[in-house]
C-alpha cells in the first residue's frame, strides 16, 4: 500500500493570486486540488463542480450538520466548506492534496489534522492588493471594501502558518511554493 498523501492548505487575502498559483498546481500529477462547496453565486464563467460545488444555504448547512465537511467557514457573507470524503479518499490513495481556503478554515484543518502544512500567500503591499481586486472587475465596490477589511485581519494571522511567501512575481512565487511542498 502506498504511503498516505500529504495535505497542504493555501490561504491568503482575496486578490493575492492564490487561485492562480493553485490552478498552476492542478495541471501537475503530484497534487490533487480539492473543489469546495459554497453558497455564493457563481461568477461569470464559473461552472458547478469545477470552481466550486454551488449549493443553497439550506443544503450546505445540512451537509455541515451531517459532518460532511473537514472544515467550513463563513466568509464575506457566504459559506465555504471542504467536502470530507474526496479529500480522505485521495490522501488514502497516497496523493498529495491541496486546499485553497480562507484563514478560519485553515486553522480548523490544522487542529483536526496537525500534519497538514499551512502555506500563506502575501501581497507585496495593501495597495497592490486593492489594485488587483479592482482590476479583476468581478466584485461590487461594497464587496471590495469588505474583502480589503478581511484581508487586514487575515494578514494578522500569517504567523500561525508553516510557510509564508510573497506573490510579487508569479513564477517566482510558484517556484517557492512547489519548492516548499517538495521539501515536506
Ligand atoms: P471566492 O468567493 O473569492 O471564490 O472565495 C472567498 C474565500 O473563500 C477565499 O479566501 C477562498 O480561499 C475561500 N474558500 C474557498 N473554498 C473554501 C473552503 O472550502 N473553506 C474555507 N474555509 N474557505 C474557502
Amino acid at each position: 500500500m502506498s504511503a498516505r498523501g500529504k495535505l497542504f492548505v493555501v490561504s491568503g487575502p482575496s486578490g493575492v493570486g492564490k487561485g492562480t498559483l493553485v490552478s498552476m498546481l492542478a495541471g501537475r500529477d503530484d497534487a490533487w486540488v480539492s473543489v469546495s462547496a459554497t453558497t455564493r453565486a457563481p461568477r461569470p464563467g464559473e461552472e458547478d463542480g469545477r470552481e466550486y460545488f454551488f449549493m443553497s444555504r439550506d443544503a450546505f448547512l445540512e451537509k455541515a450538520a451531517a459532518d460532511g465537511f473537514i472544515e467550513w467557514a463563513e466568509y464575506s457573507g457566504n459559506c465555504y466548506g471542504t467536502p470530507k470524503d474526496k479529500v480522505e479518499e485521495q490522501l488514502a490513495a497516497g496523493r498529495n492534496v491541496v486546499l485553497e481556503i480562507e484563514v478560519q478554515g485553515a486553522l480548523q484543518v490544522k487542529e483536526k489534522l496537525p500534519e497538514a502544512k499551512l502555506i500563506f500567500i502575501e501581497p507585496p503591499s495593501m495597495d497592490a492588493l486593492e489594485e488587483r481586486l479592482r482590476g479583476r472587475g468581478t466584485e461590487s465596490e461594497d464587496a471590495i471594501s469588505r474583502r480589503l477589511a478581511t484581508a487586514r485581519v487575515e494578514l494578522g494571522e500569517k504567523m500561525k502558518y508553516d510557510y509564508t511567501l510573497v506573490n510579487d512575481d508569479l513564477d517566482e512565487a510558484f517556484r517557492a511554493m512547489t519548492g516548499y511542498m517538495a521539501s515536506i
